[in-house]
Protein backbone atom coordinates (compact mmCIF):
# COMPACT_ATOMS: atom_id res chain seq x y z
CA UNK A 1 0.00 0.00 0.00
CA UNK A 2 1.19 3.81 -0.97
CA UNK A 3 0.66 6.28 1.96
CA UNK A 4 -1.33 9.36 0.10
CA UNK A 5 -0.26 11.92 2.38
CA UNK A 6 -1.43 14.51 0.51
CA UNK A 7 -5.17 13.31 1.18
CA UNK A 8 -4.16 12.49 5.01
CA UNK A 9 -3.09 16.03 5.34
CA UNK A 10 -6.28 17.58 3.71
CA UNK A 11 -8.83 15.45 6.11
CA UNK A 12 -6.28 17.27 8.88
CA UNK A 13 -6.31 21.27 6.96
CA UNK A 14 -10.18 20.25 6.43
CA UNK A 15 -10.54 19.66 10.45
CA UNK A 16 -8.36 22.42 11.59
CA UNK A 17 -10.50 24.94 9.54
CA UNK A 18 -14.00 23.76 10.58
CA UNK A 19 -12.23 23.67 14.62
CA UNK A 20 -11.65 27.85 13.91
CA UNK A 21 -14.99 28.47 12.04
CA UNK A 22 -16.38 27.13 15.20
CA UNK A 23 -14.39 28.80 17.74
CA UNK A 24 -14.35 32.19 15.46
CA UNK A 25 -18.23 32.20 16.53
CA UNK A 26 -18.06 31.77 20.05
CA UNK A 27 -15.01 34.09 20.79
CA UNK A 28 -13.91 37.52 18.54
CA UNK A 29 -10.49 35.70 17.96
CA UNK A 30 -8.60 34.06 15.67
CA UNK A 31 -5.00 31.98 15.71
CA UNK A 32 -2.26 33.67 14.80
CA UNK A 33 1.17 32.18 13.11
CA UNK A 34 4.36 34.81 12.67
CA UNK A 35 7.14 33.56 11.33
CA UNK A 36 10.67 35.34 10.93
CA UNK A 37 12.88 34.25 8.00
CA UNK A 38 16.29 35.47 8.02
CA UNK A 39 18.12 35.35 4.83
CA UNK A 40 17.34 34.78 1.01
CA UNK A 41 18.32 30.42 1.40
CA UNK A 42 16.11 29.53 -1.50
CA UNK A 43 14.56 25.81 0.09
CA UNK A 44 13.37 28.31 3.18
CA UNK A 45 11.92 30.99 1.37
CA UNK A 46 9.46 28.06 -0.52
CA UNK A 47 8.78 26.39 3.05
CA UNK A 48 7.81 29.90 4.38
CA UNK A 49 5.59 30.98 1.25
CA UNK A 50 3.52 27.10 1.85
CA UNK A 51 3.32 27.66 5.45
CA UNK A 52 2.13 30.84 5.16
CA UNK A 53 -0.29 29.82 2.44
CA UNK A 54 -1.87 26.78 3.84
CA UNK A 55 -2.07 29.05 7.80
CA UNK A 56 -4.30 31.30 5.17
CA UNK A 57 -6.12 28.84 3.94
CA UNK A 58 -7.41 27.12 7.16
CA UNK A 59 -8.47 30.78 8.39
CA UNK A 60 -5.16 31.44 10.84
CA UNK A 61 -3.44 34.44 10.19
CA UNK A 62 -0.17 34.59 8.96
CA UNK A 63 2.45 36.50 8.93
CA UNK A 64 6.32 36.34 7.57
CA UNK A 65 8.41 39.37 9.03
CA UNK A 66 11.72 38.80 6.70
CA UNK A 67 15.30 39.63 7.96
CA UNK A 68 18.55 40.06 5.69
CA UNK A 69 20.99 37.14 6.29
CA UNK A 70 23.23 39.66 8.12
CA UNK A 71 20.73 41.10 11.14
CA UNK A 72 22.14 40.55 14.24
CA UNK A 73 21.11 38.06 16.77
CA UNK A 74 19.49 40.67 19.49
CA UNK A 75 17.53 41.77 16.71
CA UNK A 76 15.84 38.48 16.44
CA UNK A 77 16.03 37.88 20.10
CA UNK A 78 13.95 41.41 20.87
CA UNK A 79 11.31 40.55 18.08
CA UNK A 80 11.20 37.13 19.65
CA UNK A 81 10.44 38.80 22.95
CA UNK A 82 7.80 41.66 21.46
CA UNK A 83 6.08 38.40 19.77
CA UNK A 84 6.18 36.61 22.76
CA UNK A 85 4.41 39.37 24.98
CA UNK A 86 1.99 40.15 22.40
CA UNK A 87 -1.50 38.06 22.86
CA UNK A 88 -2.77 37.76 19.60
CA UNK A 89 0.24 36.06 18.75
CA UNK A 90 -0.72 32.48 19.09
CA UNK A 91 2.64 30.69 17.31
CA UNK A 92 5.64 32.02 16.40
CA UNK A 93 8.27 29.91 14.01
CA UNK A 94 11.98 30.80 13.13
CA UNK A 95 12.62 29.07 10.26
CA UNK A 96 15.87 27.01 10.13
CA UNK A 97 18.74 26.54 9.13
CA UNK A 98 19.86 30.49 10.26
CA UNK A 99 23.12 32.20 9.25
CA UNK A 100 26.22 31.53 11.84
CA UNK A 101 25.96 34.87 13.38
CA UNK A 102 22.21 33.61 15.26
CA UNK A 103 22.77 30.98 18.10
CA UNK A 104 20.34 27.87 16.83
CA UNK A 105 19.78 27.12 20.53
CA UNK A 106 19.05 30.85 22.01
CA UNK A 107 16.49 31.55 18.88
CA UNK A 108 14.30 28.19 20.14
CA UNK A 109 14.97 28.74 24.00
CA UNK A 110 13.93 32.32 23.28
CA UNK A 111 10.37 31.46 22.02
CA UNK A 112 8.17 30.86 24.61
CA UNK A 113 7.31 27.33 24.58
CA UNK A 114 2.99 27.87 24.74
CA UNK A 115 3.59 29.72 21.30
CA UNK A 116 6.16 27.02 20.40
CA UNK A 117 4.22 25.71 17.14
CA UNK A 118 7.66 23.96 16.42
CA UNK A 119 8.30 21.82 19.54
CA UNK A 120 11.30 22.32 20.17
CA UNK A 121 12.00 24.04 22.71
CA UNK A 122 13.71 22.23 25.43
CA UNK A 123 10.64 23.02 27.90
CA UNK A 124 8.77 21.29 25.27
CA UNK A 125 11.41 18.56 24.61
CA UNK A 126 11.78 17.57 27.90
CA UNK A 127 7.54 17.66 28.26
CA UNK A 128 7.19 15.40 25.60
CA UNK A 129 10.16 12.88 26.86
CA UNK A 130 8.57 12.63 30.12
CA UNK A 131 5.65 11.84 28.82
CA UNK A 132 3.80 14.88 29.63
CA UNK A 133 1.73 17.32 27.71
CA UNK A 134 3.83 19.20 25.45
CA UNK A 135 3.46 20.56 21.71
CA UNK A 136 4.93 18.01 19.64
CA UNK A 137 7.22 18.62 16.68
CA UNK A 138 5.43 18.59 13.30
CA UNK A 139 7.20 15.58 11.04
CA UNK A 140 7.20 13.32 13.79
CA UNK A 141 3.81 14.09 14.55
CA UNK A 142 3.00 13.68 10.82
CA UNK A 143 4.71 10.02 11.01
CA UNK A 144 3.04 8.84 13.79
CA UNK A 145 -0.39 9.92 12.02
CA UNK A 146 0.38 8.08 8.93
CA UNK A 147 1.62 5.25 11.31
CA UNK A 148 -1.44 5.10 13.07
CA UNK A 149 -3.89 5.19 9.76
CA UNK A 150 -2.15 1.74 9.21
CA UNK A 151 -1.91 0.62 12.28
CA UNK A 152 -3.95 1.58 15.23
CA UNK A 153 -2.39 -0.20 17.88
CA UNK A 154 1.51 -0.16 17.80
CA UNK A 155 2.18 -1.59 21.24
CA UNK A 156 5.15 -4.28 21.26
CA UNK A 157 6.08 -3.53 17.46
CA UNK A 158 9.39 -2.86 16.64
CA UNK A 159 10.24 0.31 15.58
CA UNK A 160 13.59 1.26 13.96
CA UNK A 161 13.97 4.70 13.29
CA UNK A 162 17.17 6.00 11.39
CA UNK A 163 18.37 9.54 12.30
CA UNK A 164 18.77 10.98 15.62
CA UNK A 165 18.24 14.70 15.15
CA UNK A 166 16.15 16.89 17.12
CA UNK A 167 14.31 17.79 14.20
CA UNK A 168 13.24 14.18 13.62
CA UNK A 169 15.08 11.13 14.77
CA UNK A 170 14.57 12.05 18.65
CA UNK A 171 11.01 13.30 18.54
CA UNK A 172 9.89 10.39 16.58
CA UNK A 173 11.75 7.45 19.19
CA UNK A 174 9.56 9.64 22.15
CA UNK A 175 6.26 9.12 20.43
CA UNK A 176 7.21 6.01 19.49
CA UNK A 177 7.85 4.85 22.74
CA UNK A 178 4.51 6.17 24.27
CA UNK A 179 2.86 4.09 21.69
CA UNK A 180 4.89 1.14 23.57
CA UNK A 181 6.95 0.02 20.66
CA UNK A 182 10.55 -1.08 21.56
CA UNK A 183 12.43 1.23 19.64
CA UNK A 184 16.13 1.30 17.67
CA UNK A 185 17.57 4.66 16.43
CA UNK A 186 20.44 4.37 14.47
CA UNK A 187 22.60 6.87 13.01
CA UNK A 188 25.88 7.24 10.85
CA UNK A 189 27.99 5.42 13.71
CA UNK A 190 25.96 2.36 13.79
CA UNK A 191 27.68 -0.79 12.94
CA UNK A 192 25.53 -3.28 10.45
CA UNK A 193 23.00 -0.97 9.53
CA UNK A 194 20.83 -3.19 7.55
CA UNK A 195 20.85 -6.18 10.50
CA UNK A 196 19.30 -3.45 12.84
CA UNK A 197 16.84 -2.26 10.13
CA UNK A 198 15.75 -6.08 9.31
CA UNK A 199 14.26 -5.92 13.09
CA UNK A 200 11.73 -3.31 12.07
CA UNK A 201 8.13 -3.71 11.95
CA UNK A 202 7.78 0.22 11.44
CA UNK A 203 10.90 2.05 9.89
CA UNK A 204 10.90 5.58 9.75
CA UNK A 205 13.88 7.21 7.82
CA UNK A 206 14.67 10.04 8.33
CA UNK A 207 18.41 11.18 6.85
CA UNK A 208 18.76 13.01 3.97
CA UNK A 209 21.15 10.32 1.61
CA UNK A 210 19.07 9.47 -1.39
CA UNK A 211 17.61 5.49 -1.60
CA UNK A 212 19.95 4.63 1.36
CA UNK A 213 17.97 1.34 2.32
CA UNK A 214 16.97 -1.44 0.05
CA UNK A 215 14.69 -4.09 -0.72
CA UNK A 216 17.43 -6.50 1.30
CA UNK A 217 17.15 -4.22 4.59
CA UNK A 218 13.77 -4.94 5.45
CA UNK A 219 11.56 -7.98 5.95
CA UNK A 220 8.13 -8.29 4.32
CA UNK A 221 5.04 -6.47 5.45
CA UNK A 222 7.12 -3.92 7.16
CA UNK A 223 5.68 -0.20 7.28
CA UNK A 224 7.89 1.87 5.61
CA UNK A 225 7.98 6.28 6.50
CA UNK A 226 10.37 7.95 4.50
CA UNK A 227 11.01 11.43 5.78
CA UNK A 228 13.93 12.48 3.36
CA UNK A 229 13.95 14.89 0.90
CA UNK A 230 17.18 14.84 -1.76
CA UNK A 231 17.43 16.58 -5.18
CA UNK A 232 19.03 14.36 -7.27
CA UNK A 233 19.12 16.21 -10.96
CA UNK A 234 15.99 17.96 -11.58
CA UNK A 235 13.69 15.41 -9.13
CA UNK A 236 12.87 15.21 -5.70
CA UNK A 237 13.25 11.60 -3.93
CA UNK A 238 13.61 10.23 -0.54
CA UNK A 239 15.78 8.03 1.67
CA UNK A 240 14.40 4.84 0.88
CA UNK A 241 14.51 2.83 -2.68
CA UNK A 242 11.03 3.32 -3.60
CA UNK A 243 10.96 1.60 -6.47
CA UNK A 244 12.20 -1.58 -5.28
CA UNK A 245 10.43 -1.47 -1.98
CA UNK A 246 6.62 -0.56 -2.90
CA UNK A 247 5.58 -4.53 -3.77
CA UNK A 248 7.64 -5.74 -0.60
CA UNK A 249 5.85 -3.82 2.27
CA UNK A 250 2.51 -3.51 4.25
CA UNK A 251 2.99 -0.10 3.53
CA UNK A 252 5.15 2.95 2.53
CA UNK A 253 5.23 6.91 2.21
CA UNK A 254 6.17 8.29 -1.69
CA UNK A 255 8.72 11.36 -1.78
CA UNK A 256 7.46 13.91 -3.15
CA UNK A 257 3.40 13.04 -1.17
CA UNK A 258 4.32 11.58 1.69
CA UNK A 259 5.48 13.02 4.80
CA UNK A 260 6.11 16.30 3.46
CA UNK A 261 2.36 17.58 3.40
CA UNK A 262 1.77 15.95 6.82
CA UNK A 263 4.39 18.40 8.55
CA UNK A 264 2.48 21.68 7.09
CA UNK A 265 -0.63 20.08 7.83
CA UNK A 266 0.74 19.29 12.14
CA UNK A 267 1.79 22.92 11.99
CA UNK A 268 -1.57 24.26 11.59
CA UNK A 269 -2.81 21.89 14.13
CA UNK A 270 -0.10 22.68 16.25
CA UNK A 271 -1.05 26.22 16.13
CA UNK A 272 -4.50 25.77 16.93
CA UNK A 273 -3.66 23.86 19.99
CA UNK A 274 -1.07 26.70 21.08
CA UNK A 275 -4.36 29.12 20.25
CA UNK A 276 -6.80 27.35 22.46
CA UNK A 277 -4.28 26.93 25.62
CA UNK A 278 -4.43 30.62 25.83
CA UNK A 279 -7.55 31.75 24.96
CA UNK A 280 -9.74 29.02 25.95
P1 LIG B 1 20.09 15.78 10.08
O1 LIG B 1 19.94 16.71 11.22
O2 LIG B 1 21.18 15.99 9.09
O3 LIG B 1 20.21 14.31 10.67
C1 LIG B 1 20.47 13.22 9.84
C2 LIG B 1 20.64 11.98 10.66
O4 LIG B 1 20.96 10.91 9.78
C3 LIG B 1 21.81 12.06 11.67
O5 LIG B 1 21.41 11.50 12.90
C4 LIG B 1 22.92 11.25 11.02
O6 LIG B 1 23.74 10.55 11.94
C5 LIG B 1 22.12 10.22 10.24
N1 LIG B 1 22.88 9.74 9.10
C6 LIG B 1 23.54 10.43 8.15
N2 LIG B 1 24.10 9.61 7.24
C7 LIG B 1 23.78 8.36 7.64
C8 LIG B 1 24.06 7.07 7.11
N3 LIG B 1 24.77 6.90 5.99
N4 LIG B 1 23.58 6.00 7.77
C9 LIG B 1 22.84 6.15 8.90
N5 LIG B 1 22.54 7.34 9.43
C10 LIG B 1 23.01 8.43 8.80
O7 LIG B 1 18.76 15.70 9.21
P2 LIG B 1 17.22 15.97 9.57
O8 LIG B 1 17.00 17.42 9.81
O9 LIG B 1 16.73 14.99 10.58
O10 LIG B 1 16.54 15.61 8.16
C11 LIG B 1 16.67 14.33 7.59
C12 LIG B 1 16.03 14.33 6.21
O11 LIG B 1 14.66 14.65 6.34
C13 LIG B 1 16.59 15.38 5.25
O12 LIG B 1 16.57 14.85 3.94
C14 LIG B 1 15.60 16.52 5.35
O13 LIG B 1 15.56 17.31 4.18
C15 LIG B 1 14.32 15.76 5.52
N6 LIG B 1 13.23 16.48 6.19
C16 LIG B 1 11.99 16.32 5.68
C17 LIG B 1 10.92 16.92 6.28
C18 LIG B 1 9.56 16.71 5.71
O14 LIG B 1 8.64 17.44 6.01
N7 LIG B 1 9.36 15.68 4.89
C19 LIG B 1 11.09 17.72 7.40
C20 LIG B 1 12.36 17.84 7.94
C21 LIG B 1 13.44 17.21 7.32
P3 LIG B 1 24.73 11.32 12.97
O15 LIG B 1 23.84 11.85 14.03
O16 LIG B 1 25.63 10.23 13.43
O17 LIG B 1 25.41 12.38 12.17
Amino acid sequence: MIIDGKKEAEIIRGEVKKEILELRSKISKIPSLTVILVGDFAPSKIYVKNKEKSAKEVGINSEIIRYPKDVSESKILSKIDELNKNDDISGILVQLPLPKQISKEKIIKAIHPTKDVDGFNPINVGNLSSGYKSIVPCTPLGCLLLIKKIEKNLSGKHAVIIGRSNLNGKPMAQLLLKENCTVTIVHSKTKNLQNECLKADILVVAVGVPNLVKKNWVKDNVIIIDVGINKVGEKIIGDVNFEELKDKVKAITPVPGGVGPMTIACLLKNTLKCFKARQL
